[in-house]
């Protein structure tokens, strides 16, 4: 039995592991057309102080490590077509030598494309997204030099490269369409998020932009009707599923623009399966697509199309149930399954109860269907992202109404009233 996987990220690596685990046996090949081993996708803050660094690099995920439990990888690989009825593969390395690989079983994680809205300058020197390190070496050059920078997009990725540019001291302007984390976030808790946003960060709320101007390199942008002047543009605007290869194959394609799978990630076509960012996902609550470009979605999906491939009958429940996690603003955000936003596009009717902590400068909301049952929270809090978040987690997973099982103190507080019994009051 022969598997081949085509990528290198969270969703290919967890894919190629996890069928080593259940099959001892089986030949396991690893494409990938990167040429830089084992790193973290660079988290722009990362990106931008460590474009060539160590720190990036995964030793779990090292050709070595991978070596060891009998996967081999081909780097600087690209696969250009397939034929899913010989299955074999055409691939072209960086020396522009053709071959043609055979295969079994084949997963296809191919990640996604930066999505930049369409406008006139985007392609000017100044001008970027943040997909692959060689992006990343590209913008941490131009930032170096940079005064004043404008971002693009308020999700994750924007406000970390705020918070970190902010800190570089440089001047940051932040465009923000409608809200902070609109999709991700309730509205209250975008306030909440907006109100932590330190001087030095200018934000400009409620416009979307225009156009990117400037000859040969950029200049600036239009927002509304005015023009900013820029030495750099970010767009943070999310990613797209990158589903060239998929088409080439055939593959069936969603209304969301992913390839479409079912519940152990196999495609339209026989034998092949797909995983990550390239994929629309099944809600396990509404049966509607949906698109999960983050990190640990694309390796839990990665893990059940490995196990299937190989032959494994498991099928995880949780493939389809997002965590996003990061410190910004010296603020732990946390976004877990659904926000009331996100399942009214599912057609899925919500409350939101709201919790605040002020002693842990804490602000906490849980959506729940409108039968009770917990499908979604978010956190904002000083420090105490993690134990609240796995409280969330733990009773999403369980199907737990809010009613049966509410969330607990956070264990913090337990923790706080030993140190003050030790030490007396901490604040
Ligand atoms: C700047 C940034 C920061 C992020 N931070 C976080 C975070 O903090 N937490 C989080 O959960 N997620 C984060 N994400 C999202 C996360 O990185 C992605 O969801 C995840 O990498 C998707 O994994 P994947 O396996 O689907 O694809 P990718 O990791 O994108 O990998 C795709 C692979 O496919 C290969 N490939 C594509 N086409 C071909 C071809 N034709 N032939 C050969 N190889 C091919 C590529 O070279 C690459 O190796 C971040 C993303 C970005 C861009």
């Amino acid at each position: 039995m022969k598997l081949v996987i085509i990528g290198y990220g969270p969703g290919g690596v967890a894919a190629a592991t996890a069928a080593r685990a259940f099959d001892r046996d089986a030949e396991i090949l690893l494409i990938t057309d990167e040429t830089i081993q084992a790193h973290r996708k660079p988290g722009s803050s990362l990106a931008l102080e460590f474009p060539d660094s160590e720190k990036l690099f995964i030793a779990d995920w090292s050709y070595d490590t991978l070596r060891k439990k009998r996967i081999e990888v081909s780097p600087g690989v690209r696969v250009i077509s397939a034929d899913t009825g010989e299955r074999t593969l055409q691939t072209v390395d960086s020396k522009g030598k053709s071959s043609t690989i055979s295969y079994d079983k084949l997963v296809l994680a191919t990640g996604g494309v930066p999505a930049v809205p369409e406008m006139p300058g985007v392609d000017l020197p100044g001008v970027h997204t943040i997909q692959t390190m060689v992006d990343a070496s590209r913008i941490g050059e131009t930032l170096r030099d940079a005064e004043t920078v404008i971002i693009v997009g308020a999700g994750f990725s924007g406000l970390e490269t705020a918070d970190r540019l902010r800190e570089m001291g440089k001047d940051v302007h932040l465009i923000v369409r409608s809200r902070f984390m609109r999709r991700l976030l309730e509205e209250p808790m975008s306030d909440e998020l907006e109100s932590r946003i330190p001087p030095g960060v200018i934000v400009h709320k409620g416009s979307s932009p225009e156009r990117v101007t400037g000859t040969d390199r950029v200049k600036g942008l239009v927002v509304g009707s005015e023009e900013m002047l820029a030495d750099a543009v970010l767009f943070m605007t999310g990613v797209s599923p990158n589903t060239e290869l998929a088409k080439t194959l055939g593959l069936k394609i969603g209304s969301l623009g992913g390839v479409v799978v079912g519940p152990t990630m196999e495609t339209s076509a026989d034998g092949v399966y797909a995983v990550g960012d390239c994929v629309e996902l099944m809600d396990r609550l509404s049966g509607k697509p949906m698109l999960l470009p983050v990190g640990s979605a694309a390796a839990r999906a990665g893990r059940q199309a490995g196990v299937t491939a190989v032959g494994g009958k498991k099928v995880y429940s949780d493939t389809a149930l997002k965590l996003q996690y990061d410190r910004i603003f010296n603020t732990d955000i946390v976004c877990i399954g659904h926000s009331s936003i996100t399942a009214s596009g599912a057609g899925i009717k919500t409350k939101t109860h709201y919790l605040d902590d002020p002693a842990e400068f804490a602000k906490i909301a849980l959506v729940t269907t409108k039968d009770d049952r917990l499908i979604g929270g978010q956190v904002l809090s000083a420090r105490m992202g993690a134990p609240i978040a796995y409280q969330i987690l733990e009773r999403i997973e369980s199907g737990a109404k809010l009613s049966e099982k509410p969330l607990l103190k956070p264990r913090h507080e337990r923790i706080k009233d030993l140190l003050e019994n030790m030490l007396g009051p901490i604040g």
